[in-house]
């Protein structure tokens, strides 16, 4: 029997509470792709991530992003630490794991597809991974792989595995 979580006991973020809503009252995250007033959670706008990027705002609040900051994507990307989602706070990116699960807000992915003019991830509905990592760092860049535009995180600091909206096992320090 699938669990039900309590929406309303996740802390939200004071950044992410500042967010517009849904109709059905979920926090839009700045980056997605309004389309006719209606928010399209499965598209990044690319014109709002070529800004976020060159401004270090995050993906989901559209806040400057500190000295730290947080990627999540699957078991694959953690290794490869090549990203198609924006960099994010830690605190952003923490409530997007743990909401993940139930709503449709995070579009966190390792592969996505473009049609001509939007990236879509079609990891949200099918191949999403049921374990999420979030890694820390201090850097990024973009690089293009395959006619993608990719961000390559730098060297995690720290990374902290996810799993049905809840962190799992011990984080894992790099050693320095
Ligand atoms: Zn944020």
């Amino acid at each position: 029997m699938a669990s039900w979580t309590d929406l309303t006991l996740i802390q939200t973020p004071a950044r992410i509470a500042a967010l517009p809503k849904d109709q059905r009252g979920y926090p839009i995250p700045h980056s997605v792709l309004i389309q006719d007033g209606k928010p399209n959670f499965r598209v990044v706008d690319p014109e709002k991530a070529m800004h976020a990027i060159q401004e270090k705002l995050c993906g989901i609040c559209g806040g400057k992003l500190g000295k730290y900051m947080a990627f999540v994507g699957g078991p694959r990307s953690i290794k490869s630490r090549c990203f198609t989602d924006l960099a994010m706070h830690s605190e952003c990116a923490s409530f997007a794991l743990a909401v993940c699960p139930f709503l449709a807000m995070p579009k966190f992915s390792y592969l996505n597809v473009s049609d001509d003019k939007h990236h879509v991830n079609h990891l949200v509905s099918t191949n999403r991974p049921d374990t999420f990592g979030m890694g820390i760092t201090t850097k990024y860049k973009v690089i293009e792989l395959q006619g993608e535009m990719i961000i390559k995180a730098g060297s995690f600091t720290r990374v902290q595995f996810w799993k049905d909206g809840k962190p799992v096992g011990a984080t894992r320090q790099r050693e320095l």
